[in-house]
């Protein structure tokens, strides 16, 4: 299957949930043992690589790829955070949350809340978040140009207003 067509295939499937937009906890990849790739649905050869991913959605099976699947995955879904308003769990990635960690000047309500992120529960973070501290993180976001983030951030804003 050409790139174009796994890419057809796969951002249907990332915009209706079969496949997950974000909170990838861990990845790792083995040797196959004809398991079914999650994105285009068939079954890989003994001589290939699965890359499984366990995500932060604790109902859900460990997603299992191929390794070319895998990167459009990784692609497609970062391509659509940028033209879909994300949710906080969903928009704000672990990239994003990392470069905010470390700036020294954060507050530490800030960090704390930010550290609950990389935890088990994403929605943790959607508990944790007031409104003053997704003003500060979305003062810093701007200020550095994380864009998705800073959407995210809006977006949890216009809710808790
Ligand atoms: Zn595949």
């Amino acid at each position: 299957m050409d790139q174009e067509s796994l890419r057809l295939l796969i951002r249907p499937k990332i915009q209706d949930g079969r496949l997950p937009h974000d909170g990838i906890k861990r990845v790792w990849s083995s040797p196959s043992d004809g398991e079914t790739c999650d994105a285009c649905d068939t079954v890989l050869s003994k001589d290939q690589l699965v890359m499984e991913g366990v995500t932060l959605d604790l109902g859900r099976r460990p997603l299992q790829l191929h390794v070319r699947c895998f990167q459009v995955w990784d692609h497609e879904r970062r391509a659509i955070s940028h033209v879909t308003e994300p949710t906080i769990s969903s928009g704000f990635s672990f990239k994003d949350r990392a470069t905010l960690i470390a700036q020294n000047d954060l507050s530490s309500v800030a960090r704390e809340a930010l550290e609950f992120q990389g935890g088990e529960l994403t929605s943790h973070f959607e508990a944790t978040l007031t409104k003053q501290v997704a003003e500060e993180l979305l003062a810093k976001c701007t200020e550095l140009g994380l864009w998705v983030g800073a959407m995210a951030l809006r977006a949890e804003l216009m809710r808790l207003k």
